[in-house]
């Protein structure tokens, strides 16, 4: 048992809308989403941010950016454009310590973001 929202949500402990199941990632519906589609892709492995990333997680890394390619792909965003996103600690927005992209998509994003 663990207290990490998004590691139980791996684990099936808490149910999400799962587009995308990887043996390293998963990608997920938000709860509350943004933009009509706003997606988490996240490792299954428990990693707090993207600050905690280095050389051993390149091909994980990877493995993210391709699946939010995908999730882009699959939603039909990926010719008009989206947005990725990954917030880093409490300055940088993030409310779960658990390394997740955000995919966002299918309105006009703007800049800057608030
Ligand atoms: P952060 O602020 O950490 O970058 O993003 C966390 C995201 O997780 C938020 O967009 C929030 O809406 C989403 N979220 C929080 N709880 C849940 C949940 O139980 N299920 C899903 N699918 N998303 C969640
Ligand atoms: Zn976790």
């Amino acid at each position: 048992m663990t207290d990490c929202l998004f590691c139980r949500i791996v684990a099936g402990e808490i149910p999400a809308t799962v587009v995308i199941d990887e043996p390293e990632l998963i990608a997920i519906r938000d709860v509350n989403p943004q933009a009509p589609t706003h997606v988490l892709v996240l490792p299954k492995e428990h990693i707090e941010s993207a600050a905690e990333l280095s050389a051993e997680h390149r091909d994980l890394w990877a493995a993210i950016l391709a699946a939010a390619q995908h999730v882009a792909q699959a939603d039909g965003i990926d010719r008009d454009g989206y947005r990725l996103v990954a917030n880093i600690g409490r300055a940088g927005g993030q409310t779960v310590q658990h390394l997740h992209l955000h995919v966002l998509g299918g309105r006009q994003m703007t800049w800057p973001p608030g």
